[in-house]
């Protein structure tokens, strides 16, 4: 009936509104212009073999500088981009700005890759793998030294698009990593069904060596993503110990802050 009707809008009106004028206090809104107001910019954190330590190539990782709120982390901002409908334009631009910084690098280390990080909302847009191709071929960058990193959440939803997706990539020589793997659920699914190169081992196993049962776990998807044909790569290792923890372990390649913290330039 007519009041409820009312009531109901008011109540929408109220949470749109509502919802606005807190964004707009806490600067979140921004989001949708932070890119074209150039306040976005990429860090770049070394990815290394465990059996040397030699850097083999690099993750970019987003940073915003907002000029009233300063340094704003991806934890923080992607998720409202995502939210808002920002994130497409925003990972286009993370993959040229990544592929075009790396180019110069690839002349003295043509095996070094870099890695852009994908949301999973980006698989909506049914030209992304044609986008991803056409940014490689203007830059003329190779595609078998990009690597672009999914998590399993939200991918999941819509498994057979993805994979078709991801497929289509893989055959022009761009390669999957799966993230934080372990940190969700259905992770032995994703690995059944999607084409991936490499397996990211989350930090929290990183962290937890020193447990037995973790260690047991850490062991096993190693087997198991070797089993697979798939390269391990541990994420968030702080100390040497962890380092050599793996390496005995024969985990591929590492990351985290005992080799580089994510840096402005490449470093290598
Ligand atoms: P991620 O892709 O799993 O990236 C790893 C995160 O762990 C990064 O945080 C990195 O700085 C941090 N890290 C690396 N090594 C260490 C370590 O040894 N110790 C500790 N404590 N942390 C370490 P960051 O840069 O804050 O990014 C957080 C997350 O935001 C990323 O997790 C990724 O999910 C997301 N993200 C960042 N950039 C992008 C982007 O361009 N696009 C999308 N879609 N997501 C992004
Ligand atoms: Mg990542
Ligand atoms: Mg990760
Ligand atoms: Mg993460």
């Amino acid at each position: 009936d007519i009041t409820e009707r009312i009531d109901y809008e008011n109540e929408l009106r109220q949470l749109a509104f509502g919802e606005r004028a807190e964004g707009v206090a806490e600067g979140k809104a921004d989001i949708d212009w932070a890119l074209r107001r150039g306040e976005l910019f990429l860090v770049y954190q070394p990815k290394v073999s465990l059996h040397d330590g030699r850097t083999i190539g690099t993750e970019a990782l987003m940073r915003w500088r907002h000029p009233q709120r300063g340094l704003i982390s991806p934890n923080e901002f992607i998720p409202e981009a995502e939210r808002r409908g920002a994130i497409e334009e925003m990972t286009y631009w993370a993959i040229e700005k990544a592929v075009t910084d790396m180019k110069p690098v690839l002349q003295d280390m043509p095996h070094f890759y870099t890695a852009v990080n994908l949301s999973a909302q980006m698989f909506n847009d049914p030209g992304l793998v044609a986008k991803i191709l056409c940014i490689l071929q203007r830059v003329n960058f190779p595609p078998d030294r990009l690597v672009l990193e999914i998590t399993e959440t939200g991918i999941m939803n819509n498994l057979a698009l993805c994979r078709e997706m991801l497929q289509e990539l893989m055959n022009h020589g761009v390669r999957i990593a799966m993230d934080d793997f372990g940190k969700g659920y259905s992770s032995l699914d994703s690995l059944r069904q999607l084409p991936v190169a490499i397996l990211k081992i989350d930090k929290n196993f990183v962290d937890r060596l020193e447990d037995e049962k973790d260690l047991i776990i850490v062991k096993a998807v190693i087997r198991l993503a070797k089993e697979l044909n798939i390269k391990v790569l541990a994420e968030g290792i702080e100390t040497k110990k962890q380092w050599q923890q793996l390496a005995a372990l024969q985990c591929d390649y590492g990351q985290g802050y005992y080799f580089g913290k994510p840096h402005a330039t490449i470093s290598l």
